[in-house]
């Protein structure tokens, strides 16, 4: 079994985007992030991403707005950045309250600024396989590491634990591209899938983004599968000084021993998402830079 090293593969990317942005002369990229309200997961994704931003030499802001923030003043912020030409990225940190529609609100910023890719136009971009939109950070995060671990995936069976519009889906859809790394056989799983371990058992690469803990079990997988797993969660450890450690939606310990590849919680998918939103800037910048 090999360990797929998502920290040291986020950091070689960190490096040659350093690299490109050093060679910049003048104005460097500058990303902006919106905050809504003190979540402390969501304090502590913006604070990684303003250090990472920061390495690079890519500039950020940051934008915060009360929990009870209306939706006119949210939006208000997202136009005169989109309307700021100084501003090359904007990401929205979801969650947002849930008097704020999510969907809406990423439809609001430009779909050249939208970083995220979350916007409507960039998703069905990567439907129609037209490289010019942004995709997703994790489901980019996910090809990344498959591109850079040399797992094979043309002809491949990859099955998506996990149907959500920022993680299963455009996974599921980049696997399935007539290009590599894509050219898979794809199934998606959801929490309406009957028989579930039949169809992991048949899986070469197994994404799994369902935000379970430690759902996916030995039982569930075959000799020499790869394994990318998004999941992140929380489970009670009084070990911990903070009660708490982080695993993913895969067994790690009974799963490995099978799997060709497999990537760790923490240190797996999580710091490649944040690679790929520097990577996504830098693109942005870059494409406002050739008007
Ligand atoms: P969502 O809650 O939006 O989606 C979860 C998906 O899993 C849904 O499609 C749901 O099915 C499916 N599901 C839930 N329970 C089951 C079950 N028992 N059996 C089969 N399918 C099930 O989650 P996200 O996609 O946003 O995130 C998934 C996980 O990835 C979370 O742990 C999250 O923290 C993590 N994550 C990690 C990131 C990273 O950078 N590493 C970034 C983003 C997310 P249905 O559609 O039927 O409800």
């Amino acid at each position: 079994m090999k360990l797929i090293d998502g920290n040291a593969i986020a950091e070689s990317i960190i490096e040659e985007l350093t690299v490109q942005v050093g060679q910049i002369q003048g104005k460097k990229p500058v990303v902006a992030f919106i905050r809504v309200g003190d979540d402390p997961a969501s304090v502590s994704y913006v604070r990684k991403k303003e250090k990472t931003a920061e390495r690079i030499g890519i500039e950020s802001r940051l934008y915060l707005l009360p929990e009870d923030v209306s939706k006119e003043a949210l939006f208000a912020q997202i136009d005169s950045l989109n309307a700021d030409p100084d501003i090359n990225g904007i990401l929205i940190q979801a969650p947002l309250p849930s008097h704020i529609d999510e969907t809406e609100t990423f439809n609001r910023v430009l779909p050249n600024k939208d970083v995220d890719g979350f916007n409507t136009l960039n998703i069905g971009k990567l439907c129609q396989e037209d490289d010019s939109g942004f995709v997703a950070c994790t489901p980019a995060g996910i090809v990344e590491l498959i591109k850079r671990s040399e797992i094979e995936t043309e002809g491949k069976h990859v099955v998506v634990l996990g149907r959500s519009q920022i993680v299963g889906k455009p996974a599921a859809l980049l696997m399935m591209r007539k290009a590599l790394p894509g050219n898979a056989t794809v199934t998606i799983c959801h929490s309406r899938t009957q028989d579930l371990p039949s169809i992991t058992r048949q899986a070469d690469i197994l994404i799994a983004a369902i935000g379970r803990a430690n759902f996916v079990t030995g039982d569930m997988v075959q000799d020499g599968v790869a394994v990318i797993d998004v999941g992140i969660n929380r489970v009670e450890d009084p070990s911990k000084k903070r009660g708490y450690r982080l695993v993913g939606d895969v067994e790690f310990d009974a799963v490995a021993p099978k799997a060709s590849q497999i990537t760790p919680v923490p240190g797996g998918v999580g710091p490649m998402t944040v690679a790929m939103l520097m990577h996504n800037t830098l693109r942005a910048f870059k494409a406002a830079q050739a008007g």
